[in-house]
């Protein structure tokens, strides 16, 4: 292991800021983490764990040390009840996991097709697109304590997934690294699946729907939800390598019924989904930001996309601070506008 000083990490985050940190290194495999734990125990700095940088925001340099996540490795062992339970350490690359299992044909992740980052990443905001969330699937999640270094497996329940939510974004925020996750994935090519009475794929999220039908596919295979989720991604979000960017800046707001009843009254062509969970209604954000103008703005190299308002975007010199200005704007107007508080998505350091 290296640990060197001033180190940037443009290259290292998807919004690609020109920030440093005091120190970096690179933890390539869990008992290197381990041993990274022990070392900071004795010079008390800040420690900021990075796995891929894609949701992050830094406004600064950062004046601690920063471990970027790297161990990799996959085992899988087939269940007697029609799944296969693989697990995978937390700097295993996602896409290339998604891949990986789309191959086997062992299907669960393929909505989450050519999401950026990392596996240990993915727990923390309980990734989620084109009808899927990753706690569907993930079985526990392997954790070591940065204070005690005590390793601990906490099952699915107690990550307390939510909408982009999670045990790791609340209580345990800061507090511990992901090591590990294992997944529960079905397997339909093992005759035991067919007692499971579960169907292989979910198809129900309108975008697929009309990609696979402009593919002309009627009854898809795994590797068509994968093709037809990385076709919608490829042409409707922007490439992080032209223009830096860490995906939805913004939660959608999640709000009761009598909040929706109003707003109605006022913007009746308000777009909702209902169903969120004890009688709540999901808002997307990104209408709510078009309606307040921001689609398509630019202030110097700080900007919100123009076909995606949710995303904003560094064009180029951007600094963390005029991005997190531009965020600030853009709440306060969907607050005047429309009473709703956008909550942030993105790690802001
Ligand atoms: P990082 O950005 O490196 O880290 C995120 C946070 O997790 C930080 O606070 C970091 O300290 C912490 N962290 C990272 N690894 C560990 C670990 N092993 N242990 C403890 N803490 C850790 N998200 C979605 O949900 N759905 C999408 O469809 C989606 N699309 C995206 C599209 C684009 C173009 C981009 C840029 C981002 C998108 N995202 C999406 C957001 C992002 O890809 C996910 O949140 C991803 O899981 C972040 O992984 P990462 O490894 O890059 O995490
Ligand atoms: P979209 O399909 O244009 O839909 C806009 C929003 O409406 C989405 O955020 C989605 O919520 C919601 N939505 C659409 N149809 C829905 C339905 N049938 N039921 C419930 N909610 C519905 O969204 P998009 O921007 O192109 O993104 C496509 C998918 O990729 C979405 O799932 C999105 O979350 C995901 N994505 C996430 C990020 C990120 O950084 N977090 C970045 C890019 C894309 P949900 O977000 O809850 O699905």
């Amino acid at each position: 292991m290296h640990l060197d000083q001033k180190v940037s990490l443009k290259a290292l985050h998807t919004f690609g800021m020109e920030v440093e940190a005091r120190y970096f290194v690179e933890a390539k495999t869990q008992s290197e983490v381990l041993t990274l734990l022990n070392y900071r125990q004795m010079i008390h700095m800040p420690i900021l764990f990075l796995g891929g940088g894609s949701n992050v925001l830094f406004t600064r340099d950062f004046s601690g040390i920063v471990i970027k996540i790297s161990a990799k490795g996959i085992s899988a062992v087939e269940t007697d009840d029609g799944h296969v339970l693989v697990s995978v350490e937390a700097g295993e690359n996602w896409d290339e996991f998604v891949q990986y299992c789309v191959n086997r044909g062992w299907s669960g992740l393929e909505n989450l097709s050519l999401i950026p980052g990392t596996v240990g990443a993915a727990p923390i905001q309980n990734i989620g697109a084109y009808g899927v969330e990753v706690k569907e699937i993930i079985e526990s999640v392997l954790v070591v304590d940065i204070n005690t270094a005590k390793q601990r497996r906490l099952t699915n329940a107690e990550c307390s997934f939510g909408y982009r939510d999670s045990v790791f974004k609340n209580t345990l925020k800061g507090k511990v690294i992901i090591l590990n996750v294992t997944f529960k994935l079905l397997n339909p090519n093992l005759p035991t699946y067919q007692l499971t009475n579960l169907p292989p794929y979910q198809l129900h999220y309108p975008d697929l729907q009309h990609e696979l039908a402009s593919m002309s596919i009627a009854a898809p295979a795994i590797a068509d939800i994968r093709e037809a989720v990385c076709r919608i991604r490829r042409r409707k979000l922007p490439d992080t390598f032209v223009a830096g960017n860490a995906g939805s800046f913004f939660k959608n707001p999640v709000i009761m019924k009598e909040q929706l009843d109003s707003l109605k009254a006022t913007f009746p062509d308000l777009p909702h989904f209902p169903n969120q969970g004890k009688g709540t209604i999901k808002i997307p954000a990104a209408w709510l930001i078009d309606q307040c103008g921001w689609k398509g703005y630019r202030n110097g190299d700080a900007g919100v996309h123009p076909n995606q308002p949710l995303v904003l975007v560094n064009y180029g010199n951007a600094t963390g601070r005029q991005i997190l200005d531009l965020a600030n704007q853009i709440m306060e107007s969907v607050k005047q506008k429309f009473g709703i508080l956008l909550e942030m998505e993105v790690n802001v350091f």
